[in-house]
């Protein structure tokens, strides 16, 4: 029998190891295809480059893809969110108890928890709290003297609303929903990272690592894929609060989560209902130590998740468009990875350009969230069609349950 390949292999003139992209099937742009390139030029880049069907150009790397590295790292692979990621739970609560009209639920979690933009910490910072729940507090004192610990060797990160952003939600791109899934249960999910503390850590390293490029005279086809070779100092310190900033973020997550069910608990908008043990939370930004092809390597995952065989994960579509659970199938060629979600098919800019506040409000027809202009930078047409990106890597996962948002809160 011959087995079809159901990625595209990208090679390079430039040299390097090549890209094997599941890509079959949907946007793929030449920009995002460069910055690939780019990345697998690097001499410590393990086997290939994997981009999953989600990517995209991004910040210092591109969004949506996995590198294997052996002997150093690179901070921007990473990006500025780290730890950014995925929680959801399903409740006992079924579609048929929720009220007709869910504006009471969306507001409850509106006031519940803090959103948006932040000012750091002033009078009229609705991104943080004024001050933090009991829960939020204790979770700080365990995560505050590892980041005192990182502060004391690079006083440069200072301190921001370290606490008052724990177990809040930022800003655009992350979002607070309701859902229902195929079987009509309902399940509440969230999206969020490591705020301005893993902000502040990201952007340090990367400039660090920009620092050291300069100091030994290293050349780089891309200023940004500066990276911090092991043995270094910095590159144990990288590790170090890479891997603090991403506890901070699944805790951010968790106490979100907790605040966002009491808040519907509480809103007198439906029935007494708990969680079920079905929780899954992951992150999409994040290094981690693993071992591929005979070799212990940092995989650094930008817009991907970890899909060994019978992990959890979770793909968001859309404002718009269908989310899912899927489960890993342990494809080795990915490094064990699955898309973060749809990914983008165009920049902030361009949606903007692109979709008028009717074209909003009929792709989001009946969901019961933000309408404004402010909010057409996420619109779902800026985003892949999810069904293609959900059969582009049919090789990678299988669907576990499919979610269709009722409510969805932006930040
Ligand atoms: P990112 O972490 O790159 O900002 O976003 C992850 C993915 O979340 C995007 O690629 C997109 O597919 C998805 N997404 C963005 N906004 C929403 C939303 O409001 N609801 C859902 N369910 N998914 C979203
Ligand atoms: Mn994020
Ligand atoms: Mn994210």
């Amino acid at each position: 029998m011959k087995t079809q390949r159901d990625y595209e292999v990208l090679t390079n003139e430039a040299g390097g190891v090549p890209i094997k992209a599941w890509t079959v099937g949907v946007p793929f742009e030449d920009e995002a295809k460069k910055q690939l390139r780019a990345m697998a030029t690097l001499p410590f880049v393990h086997k290939w480059v994997a981009a999953m069907p989600d990517v995209h150009r991004g910040f210092g790397a591109t969004v949506g893809s996995v590198v294997a590295t052996a002997g150093a790292v690179i901070p921007a692979a990473v990006g500025v969110d780290i730890g950014c990621g995925m929680i959801a739970v399903r409740t006992t609560l079924r579609a048929e108890q929720l009220p007709d009209s869910l504006a009471g639920v969306r507001s409850a979690i509106e006031r519940t928890v803090p959103h948006g933009r932040t000012d750091n910490g002033g009078r009229n910072d609705k991104g943080a709290w004024r001050e933090a729940p009991a829960a939020h507090q204790e979770a700080w004192a365990r995560l505050k003297p590892g980041y005192d610990a990182i502060l004391e060797k690079h006083p440069r990160l200072g301190r921001g609303p370290d606490l008052g952003h724990l177990g809040t939600l930022g800003t655009g791109n992350h979002f607070i929903e309701v859902c229902l899934d195929e079987a009509g249960h309902v399940w509440v999910m969230l999206h969020s990272g490591s705020r301005g503390v893993g902000n502040r850590i990201g952007s340090h390293f990367i400039e660090l690592a920009k620092e050291e490029m300069s100091r030994f005279f290293i050349h780089l086809p891309e200023r940004d894929l500066a990276y911090l070779p092991e043995g270094t100092v910095h590159f144990q310190d990288y590790l170090h609060a890479v891997s603090w900033a991403q506890d901070y973020a699944a805790t951010n997550r968790e106490l979100m989560m907790r605040s966002a069910v009491e808040a519907l608990k509480a809103s007198g908008e439906l029935p007494e209902f708990s969680l079920t043990d079905a929780a899954v939370n992951c992150h999409h930004n994040y290094v981690s130590r693993e071992h591929h092809y005979g070799k212990n390597v940092l995989v650094t995952r930008k817009g991907a998740v970890r899909a060994r065989e019978g992990d959890l994960g979770i793909i968001p579509g859309s404002m718009g468009a269908r989310s899912y659970i899927v489960r890993g199938k342990g494809n080795p060629e990915s490094f064990h990875s699955c898309s973060h979600g749809a990914g983008r098919v165009m920049s902030r800019e361009a949606a903007k350009r692109h979709f008028s506040l009717e074209d909003h409000a009929r792709a989001t027809a009946g969901i019961e969230c933000r309408k404004d202009a402010d909010v057409i930078d996420e619109t779902p047409g800026a985003y892949k069609p999810i069904d293609a990106v959900m059969a582009a890597q049919a090789g990678l996962v299988d669907i576990v349950h499919t979610l269709r948002q009722v409510v969805c809160v932006k930040g």
